[in-house]
């Protein structure tokens, strides 16, 4: 069976032939890409879509997300924006009010902040027991790094006044020295440990949630980071999850799976299991194994080559010593496993290169397409390095909409000249694969583009850009988002671009990304998705 798709503008993301009027289909595939004319001579008696001169442009390829971690959240409470306790307390009731949850049922909410809360001070588990003390509650602050939770669940964690702080946490206390319900950093995974597992019907509810949420945005595939979750760090169930997904019909999205299994055991588990780079289908795929090798800028745990500018004598927070990093990536390398590493801060980054250079030495592979995530504090001499060992760049332009507000406090205006390079790196040569991180941030590609063209924030800010150096053009960045992402994943030539031969997934916009006022992109919406030829979203 084929269809035309004809009177569309379409961009193809192929160097040769950048734009096209039609489009022919055949079990999902595209047959021919051209004029009207020529589609047409070949269409015979194929079913004829108009696309009434909308734009066409490959589906988006998110090359770095937590589409799982996205999906729980959207099962929790929503708590971003609130400026008041009662506010909260009156979202969840309504929450709970609305739903007729087992007894025991954890509830969970996600994203309050105490400094905007009219109150003006923090939350603590008396506020949640107004609530209810039915249920235990844990909610998590917009940072993640604490959370607060009700009496019933203080009660079921086992944590009582006399109990003493963990290692690298702390658990807040009133005035009488009473456990208060605020649990901090380490002291967040006794109340986490509790809470327990989703099964995997769950977690397929959970993804065809997410999976519908983000395939009406355009997305055609994702390259997301799953396994570490929910506490048990179950890699199983996850994969469970996914491959049933697929069976019954039901991924509207083609996946890549970022194995995160930062502990050496957990990896040799993995490909004891028969597990490597590029084992599955068109639908579902094992894709590299993922690690994180540092924090993040915001609470200064990137980790840093030199100081912290405003706090001296901190580097910030390297997760691996050398020689752990080395044996993971080594024996990644050696076992078909292609390497991402989540890299922030120019010491990371400077780690990453380290061990992707000694896996490259001990265990030759010519196209591993090894690649640093977010690499965000850069210089030329990093950029230089990347390049020269055919390192991915993954780029994350949402994150810089965030990172301007804090980053020149953090390392100063010096090192900010040769960082959140995205233009200088496309200008290098490096392959930039685009993302969102969700979420983190969201994981609209149209807000990526607005901000990766602009350098602006979501509300606009600053006037001028934020280091508009850097910029993307419209070109870089759809690029990015479509064939150097399924370049990341050993795809460029089945997908990223609209060419015969390749899967015919597209998406069908409101407007043409390329022709608006970089200002105005924001008014672009998706407003068709079809995957493999067929219309999903
Ligand atoms: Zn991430």
């Amino acid at each position: 069976m084929k269809t035309a798709f004809v009177n569309g503008n379409v961009i193809t993301i192929h160097q040769d032939h950048p734009r096209a009027e039609a489009f022919l289909v055949e079990d999902g595939i595209f047959l021919q890409v051209g004029s009207r004319a020529e589609v047409l001579a070949a269409a015979g008696d194929a079913q004829v879509v108009d696309l009434e001169g909308r734009t066409v442009l490959p589906g988006f390829n998110d090359s770095h997300l937590h589409l799982l971690n996205f999906a729980y959240s959207r099962t929790k409470i929503d708590l971003y924006g609130t400026s008041s306790i009662a506010q909260i307390q009156e979202r969840s009731r309504q929450w709970l009010a609305q739903r007729d949850l087992a007894p025991g049922t954890w509830v969970s909410g996600a994203g309050w902040n105490h400094y905007a809360f009219q109150e003006g001070r923090m939350l603590d588990r008396t506020d949640l027991d107004q609530i209810t003390t039915q249920y235990p509650m844990i909610f998590t602050r917009v940072c993640e790094h604490t959370v607060v939770v009700n009496s019933k669940a203080l009660e079921l964690i086992g944590i009582d006044d006399s109990t003493p702080d963990p290692e690298g946490g702390a658990i807040g206390r009133d005035a009488g020295g009473r456990a208060n319900g605020v649990l901090m950093e380490t002291a967040r995974y006794l109340a986490y440990s509790k809470v327990p597992d989703k099964s995997v019907t769950e977690i397929k509810a959970m993804l065809q949630d997410a999976i519908d949420y983000v395939s009406k945005l355009g997305i055609t595939s994702v390259q997301t980071d799953d396994f570490e979750t929910f506490s048990s760090k179950n890699w199983r169930g996850v994969l469970q999850a996914y491959q049933e997904l697929e069976r019954e019909g039901k991924l509207k999205v083609r996946v890549y799976e970022q194995c995160l299994l930062p502990q050496i055991h957990r990896l040799k588990e993995f490909l004891a299991a028969g597990y490597h780079t590029g084992v599955g289908s068109d639908l579902f795929k094992i894709g590299p194994l993922k690690l994180l090798t540092d924090g993040s800028i915001g609470p200064r745990t990137a980790y840093l080559a030199q100081d912290y500018s405003d706090d001296p004598g901190n580097r910030g927070i390297a997760v691996f010593t050398q020689d752990e990093l080395d044996e993971l990536v080594c024996t990644a390398q050696a076992n078909g496993m292609q390497v991402v590493c989540h890299g922030i801060g120019d010491g990371a980054i400077e780690m990453i290169l380290n061990a992707y250079e000694k896996a490259q030495r001990e265990h030759p592979k010519p196209d591993a397409r090894n690649g640093i995530i977010h690499v965000q504090i850069t210089s030329r001499a990093i950029l230089e390095r990347m390049l020269k060992g055919d390192i991915l760049a993954y780029g994350e332009p949402v994150c810089v909409g965030a990172d301007m507000h804090c980053v020149e406090d953090r390392v100063g205006p010096g090192r900010l000249k040769e960082s959140y390079a995205y233009r200088t790196m496309n200008e290098m040569g490096l392959r930039v694969p685009l993302s969102s991180d969700c979420p983190v941030d969201s994981v609209n590609p149209i807000d990526s583009a607005y901000i990766a063209v602009n350098r602006k924030d979501l509300t606009g800010w600053p006037e001028g850009g934020w280091y508009p150096q850097e910029a993307l053009t419209i070109d870089q960045f759809l690029k990015g988002f479509t064939l150097d992402s399924a370049y990341a994943q050993f795809e460029e030539d089945k997908k990223g671009s609209i060419q015969p031969g390749k899967y015919a997934d597209f998406v069908v916009l409101s407007g043409d990304p390329t022709t608006v006022d970089p200002k105005d992109l924001r008014t672009i919406q998706a407003q068709a998705t079809y995957l493999g030829g067929r219309r999903v979203s």
